[in-house]
């Protein structure tokens, strides 16, 4: 029987869920209903309608007509961004709208959602163990303490460079193509304040790297510290050497391969997964919305482009001698999950296969560097936090930012994707440190969150591709000598 190879799996799944989501959002995203039969006590008549871009739920009682907005741009006043938010401010409308006023395109999306969910439970499933057994075969399988330390060297220099390239390209891109500025400045660029120094954000994070717990650390889960757990782990494994060292060694490397196995079998139902998650995104998400923020979108997406396609396909080149098409083919079916579910830590295990079995890279290079990368190299994410904040300062001051703030930014920004746990959404938690560090206000950060879901798809797959560059670099580095 014809077997078609994964990746195009995946690709046909992808574009599949997408047309059967877009058809969704365009024939059946717009709902209007009246009602007066089978309502609560106490309501006599309801008005709702709905669309990607707003919905509005109009209730009459005996004594008044009550009306809320869901809008999630905010641009209305009154209005509040999601159901969460209105169940907070009025739990009647909120609940006649989930039993009422969901077009069908929502209520099939959160269908689709829950059922590509299953898929991702089944990748988290596995990320703790894969990470931890990975990463320990990986240091013990360099032998010495000095091999530990070369790779880990050269490892956190790719990883730290990439990550500052990425982030200057995209202050070039929101500096040059300014998405939130209009003539008028709101604000003197002096009066532009830090909240939290540099000092505290840099301490949160080395006390996250200090777990004071490590079972905690594993059961939350924590990356960061499960990560620096595990190194020391591996670290003192090596110097306590022996048959101590040969029996955790064992143990390791028999995890791994289970683990290994687990993820092939799972990894065969990426394309049923990432057919309905990516249904759900685009049944859900409104052209209007994007065209809303279009042109943050656009500097983005631009940003993260140059970044993918000039800059890694460089270092790929000069630096790994390989080819930067072939390098891409090889990590298609790791790429594409990456864009699909927007986590990491999800598509790890298959990063972690595809370096191996389809780019030849060797499993010593690989189980350290990847699952090291998963966590601490974001060049997607920390793009997108110096942009997003940027913009969001551009919108609130109506001027850019000094540069020294700029700076600040940008340093922030890369502790934040260090910080940030390979799972959807984790950029937009972090970036609350940023723009604290710069004095922003919080709330801010709803202006851009409509559009988040699309933008995080596109920087997880920067994310992947970055650490999977970051494996051919090392392996270079280290089969040169
Ligand atoms: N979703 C991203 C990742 O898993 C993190 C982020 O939200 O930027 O790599």
């Amino acid at each position: 029987m014809l077997r078609l190879a994964l990746h195009w799996q995946i690709l046909i799944g992808m574009l599949l869920g997408a047309a059967l989501g877009l058809v969704l959002n365009w024939k059946a995203s717009r709902l209007e209903v009246k009602l007066s039969d089978g309502l609560p006590p106490g309501i006599d008549s309801v008005q709702l309608s709905d669309s990607s871009r707003m919905s509005e739920i109009k209730y009459k009682t005996e004594s008044e007509t009550i009306v809320r907005v869901i809008d999630p741009l905010g641009q209305q006043d009154g209005s509040v961004r999601n159901v969460s938010e209105l169940r907070k401010v009025d739990p009647m409308a909120a609940k006649l709208y989930e039993l009422h006023g969901r077009s069908t395109a929502k209520r099939v999306g959160a269908w689709f959602r829950q059922i590509g969910g299953l898929f991702l439970r089944m990748l988290q499933m596995v990320a703790v163990p894969l990470i931890v057994t990975s990463l320990l075969t990986g240091v013990l399988g360099l032998g010495g303490a000095d091999e530990v330390g070369r790779m880990f060297s050269r490892t956190a220099f790719y990883y730290l460079a990439t990550s500052l390239l990425a982030i200057v390209t995209g202050l070039v891109m929101v500096n040059v193509i300014r998405p939130g500025l209009s003539d008028t400045p709101k604000m003197m660029p002096s009066e532009v304040a830090s909240a939290e120094s540099l000092g505290d954000v840099l301490f949160a994070q080395l006390q996250a790297i200090i777990p004071a717990n490590p079972l905690a650390a594993f059961t939350a889960p924590n990356y960061l510290s499960i990560i620096a757990f595990t190194l020391a782990f591996g670290i003192f494994t090596v110097r306590v050497g022996g048959t101590t060292a040969d029996r955790i060694k064992q143990i390791a490397v028999a995890g791994f391969d289970v683990m290994m196995a687990m993820t092939m079998a799972i990894i065969r139902l990426a394309p049923i997964g990432v057919f309905f998650l990516i249904a759900y995104v685009t049944a859900t998400q409104g052209i209007d919305v994007i065209r809303a923020l279009g042109w943050y979108f656009i500097t983005v997406l631009l940003a993260l482009l140059i970044h993918a396609m000039v800059t890694l396909p460089l270092i790929l080149w000069f630096v790994a001698r390989r080819s930067p098409l072939d390098f891409a083919r090889s990590l298609s079916p790791a790429l594409l999950t990456a864009f699909s579910s927007a986590s990491s830590n999800a598509t790890l295990p298959l990063t972690l296969s595809n370096i191996e079995h389809r780019a030849g890279i060797s499993n010593k290079t690989g189980s350290f560097v990847l699952p090291l990368g998963a966590t601490i190299n974001m060049d997607g994410t920390a793009l997108y936090e110096a942009v997003a904040v940027l913009f969001i300062a551009q919108l609130h001051y109506g001027f850019n930012l000094p540069i020294s703030q700029q700076i600040l930014v940008a340093v922030t920004a890369l502790l934040a994707s260090v910080g940030a746990a390979g799972i959807p959404h984790a950029g937009l938690v972090m970036m609350v440190i940023i723009l604290q560090v710069v004095g922003l206000p919080l709330e801010m950060q709803g202006v851009i969150l409509a559009v988040d879901r699309l933008l995080d798809m596109a920087r997880t797959a920067v994310n992947v591709w970055g650490d999977a560059c970051g494996c051919a670099v090392v392996e270079r580095l280290e089969t040169a000598e």
